[in-house]
């Protein structure tokens, strides 16, 4: 059943471009020749093309080599801003000097808000502690025609599934799970705010163009197994690397069962995996979400097309469409899995975890559980938990852990109240957590006994489990599972205890396999109307507010450009051994108060990073052999004029879309990160900054430098100069006077060198909005 839709709500300015987008695949396959079958997702990306000859033409790919050779210039069609990016989204956008955004966009107050009393307590007073923000996010959003999505309206995942989503749909967010949205057949990529800057500007916005990893579904879930448990055994099998340069595309029987939401909840963890999205065919599970989200006038456009013979068929793929790889997953045999701690990709099926629990010497009871989430706080996922609270309320038991819930937008809120599924919860004794990020990001006081630096261990139904990040504790161990995994597992407290097959501890109780309900049959409910976006048309008489003395927002002063000569006398800042991502580089948690400041928030960067010479966690030596945190060096040397580079190994800006990771060192004197590699959105957000990427030709020469040596470069200059041609020596002299020539790979565009040359993209985006 389908309820009545919010007031204002308008279909039409959610519905994807059709008309053109079809033109536009007639134009590439004109391109491409009619012969050339294609993949879903390079239908959808392709008909996104700015100059489709342009970007499939030039260069060696001729038309023929274009994944992971072409750089596609594309022109999405929406544009999600989460709060803590949104406001570096915004303090670049504004200062290219435009009236109104080129093309929709939202933004979504949901990651500073906390997570510890419950949604009555935490949200009044999460708005009271972080007012100047949204005052200012919500008077720029009035102003340049954004619709902007109060806090308690929910998570930016769930409120872009239920109301922007859409079959065939491009478009990018502001943060590294907007993948998420592949769920509902969209190209969904998640950039830094620079990058959407570029779409808000109508600037091309530009993309090696990905492989296509196709992982191929076949027979049905059943029983435990859930949507969540084909991602996580993924995640194992790819590792937090394997999906680096790929879109995962989707395709097989399997596809035709699975829930709309449960799609989005494995499009969402793709982001584990380093793929630059994931995605989904056209499926019968669309058409009932669509219609429940008041949205059935795409399922009509879209089944529609997706019916439609070969050429005209945007959202599936092409008969004989050829994947860059192929796994294969039968959901029939599919067994639960829990995923960690510490990566998200040391997965361990579930008939295993007790065994690998006691050999890992893993704590076996754990202090909390936690559902909900961008991941999987969908209708389905709620009501099969609360399947099993209703077995276990009617034996008599409640959680031993804590339990905690959190709906993933007022829509879901709303109607699992309605359905009494959040009294069952809370009868139970689980705590109900505001519609926002909470726990996930750091932003959860733990009431628990458990002190810094102990080990302990969490459950959890969401996505990332990095060291320190839900609860500031490096020591605490977050295991990620299903909602169904967690729930039932909290009524043992245990991390050995095992749901399908042991009775819970010192009764005769054995749980049944979750049962639950894809959609509300009553359709869903609004909820609380002052959780309804403001309307997304531009108000130049809107003053935005930033208080020049504020200590949470500050206006941006550009970088200065590139000299006119190579870079010399660089000293190397730190030498990072290990992981290094996005949270190492610009912690979370108490920071994100000051996301929209890089003056203070640049007080954090690199605080996680681990000292390749002494082992030490944000210690770093100057060249006297002192010590202190990583800014204080940074901004000392800052202070001198003295401009720095990060050595670092593999991987390195993994986990987010998060680009204080870049401004930040780019503020703070940063010019170059030389590493064994680097994570695709960081990678990319460096270069908007300003900052040039180096990864190693040979990566034992990482050995041979140490914190406080010089470098100078040979033909970087020459390579900005020329588009990205050429190639960028190192000249590494020791402090012993030992010198070494090190040779390194870069991955600079034109339009990012010219990005480099500017001093950032914005930089050039301003001059061109100027002209
Ligand atoms: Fe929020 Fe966590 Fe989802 Fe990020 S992953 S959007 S922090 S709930």
């Amino acid at each position: 059943q389908t309820s009545s839709p919010p007031p204002g709500f308008d279909v039409a300015i959610r519905t994807p471009p059709y008309p053109k987008l079809l033109r536009k695949l007639n134009e590439v396959r004109g391109i491409l020749g009619a012969d050339r079958s294609l993949t879903l997702a390079e239908k959808i990306l392709y008909s996104h093309l700015d100059n489709p000859e342009e970007s499939l033409l030039t260069g060696t790919n001729n038309g023929k080599d274009i994944r992971g050779a072409a750089n596609l210039k594309l022109k999405p069609d929406r544009v999600a801003m989460q709060d803590a990016s949104a406001q570096m989204a915004l303090l670049q956008f504004m200062s290219c000097g435009l009236p109104t955004t080129a093309v929709p966009a939202s933004i979504h107050c949901d990651h500073m808000i906390v997570g510890e009393r419950g949604a009555d307590v935490d949200l009044p007073e999460s708005i009271k502690g972080n007012k100047e923000v949204f005052d200012f996010l919500e008077s720029a959003a009035k102003k340049y025609g954004i619709e902007f999505w109060p806090p308690g309206a929910g998570i930016i995942h769930q409120t872009v599934l239920e109301n922007y989503s859409a079959p065939g749909l491009m478009m990018l967010g502001t943060d590294s799970h907007t993948p998420n949205a592949g769920g509902l057949g969209a190209i969904a990529i998640g950039v830094g705010g620079a990058d959407a800057v570029d779409a808000l500007v109508d600037a091309p916005w530009e993309l090696k163009a990905p492989k296509v990893l196709g992982v191929k579904l076949t027979g049905q879930l059943s029983g435990w197994a859930s949507p969540k448990d084909v991602i996580l055994s993924l995640a194992g099998k790819l590792t937090v690397r394997g999906g680096t340069g790929f879109i995962i595309e989707y395709f097989g029987p399997g596809v035709e069962s699975l829930s709309c939401t449960g799609m989005a909840t494995i499009c969402n963890m793709g982001a584990e995996v380093g793929a630059t999205t994931s995605l989904f065919p056209f499926s019968p599970g669309h058409i009932p979400y669509l219609n429940a989200t008041h949205r059935g006038a795409i399922a009509v456009q879209a089944g529609t097309i997706a019916a439609s013979p070969g050429p005209r068929n945007l959202l599936r793929a092409d008969q004989g469409a050829q994947y860059d790889q192929v796994i294969e997953i039968d959901l029939s045999t599919l067994e639960p899995h829990i995923n960690g701690p510490f990566t998200p990709d040391l997965s361990t099926p579930l008939s295993k975890f007790k065994e690998t629990v006691e050999t890992n010497g893993w704590p076996t009871t754990f202090g909390a559980g936690l559902i909900g989430s961008c991941t999987n706080s969908s209708y389905q996922d709620m009501t099969r938990a609360e399947d099993l609270v209703k077995q276990a309320s009617s034996a008599g038991l409640s959680p031993k852990s804590d339990f905690f819930i959190t709906p993933g937008s007022e829509q879901v809120r709303a109607t699992l109240e309605r359905d009494n599924t959040l009294d069952t919860f809370s009868s139970a004794g689980g705590v109900v957590l505001a519609n926002a990020c909470g726990p996930c990001i750091g932003q959860w006081k733990r009431t628990d006994e458990v002190k810094k630096g102990e080990a302990n261990a969490i459950l959890t139904s969401y996505n990332r489990n990095f060291p320190a990040r839900n609860d500031g504790n490096r020591a605490t161990m977050n295991f990620l599972a299903s909602p169904e995994l967690v729930t039932a597992m909290s009524y043992a407290g245990s991390t050995t205890f095992n749901p399908m097959t042991d009775n819970i501890p010192g009764t005769d109780f054995k749980f049944q396999p979750p049962k639950g309900q894809d959609l509300p049959t009553a359709g869903f409910a609004t909820g609380n109307p002052d959780f309804l976006p403001t309307p997304g048309k531009p108000d130049a008489s809107v003053e935005v507010q930033i208080d020049p003395k504020s200590t949470r927002l500050a206006v941006l002063e550009p970088f200065a450009p590139f000299p006119n000569n190579e870079l010399s006398g660089l000293s190397v800042l730190y030498k990072v051994k290990g992981q290094c991502t996005t949270d190492t580089i610009s912690a979370a948690g108490p920071w994100l108060k000051y996301k929209g400041h890089l003056p203070n928030i640049a007080e954090n960067t690199l605080i996680g990073a681990v000292n390749a010479a002494t082992g030490e966690t944000n210690t770093a030596y100057d060249a006297d052999g002192s010590s202190c945190g990583i800014p204080e060096l940074a901004k000392r040397w800052k202070a001198a004029g003295r401009e720095w580079l990060v050595v670092a190994e593999h991987n390195y800006g993994e986990g987010s879309a998060r680009e204080h990771a870049a401004l930040q060192p780019r503020y703070l004197g940063g010019r170059i990160i030389l590493a064994k590699s680097f994570a695709r959105i960081h990678e990319t957000n460096l270069k908007k900054q300003g900052v040039v990427p180096l990864t190693f030709v040979n990566e034992a020469d990482y050995d041979a430098i140490d914190a406080c040596d010089e470098i100078s470069t040979h033909g970087l200059l020459d390579t900005l100069r020329s588009g990205g041609q050429g190639s960028v020596t190192l000249r590494l002299k020791k402090r012993s006077g030992e010198e070494k020539t090190i040779e390194t790979r870069h991955t600079l565009s034109k339009d990012q060198c010219g990005f480099v040359l500017a001093g950032s993209a914005l930089n050039l985006l301003a001059m061109a909005a100027r002209e």
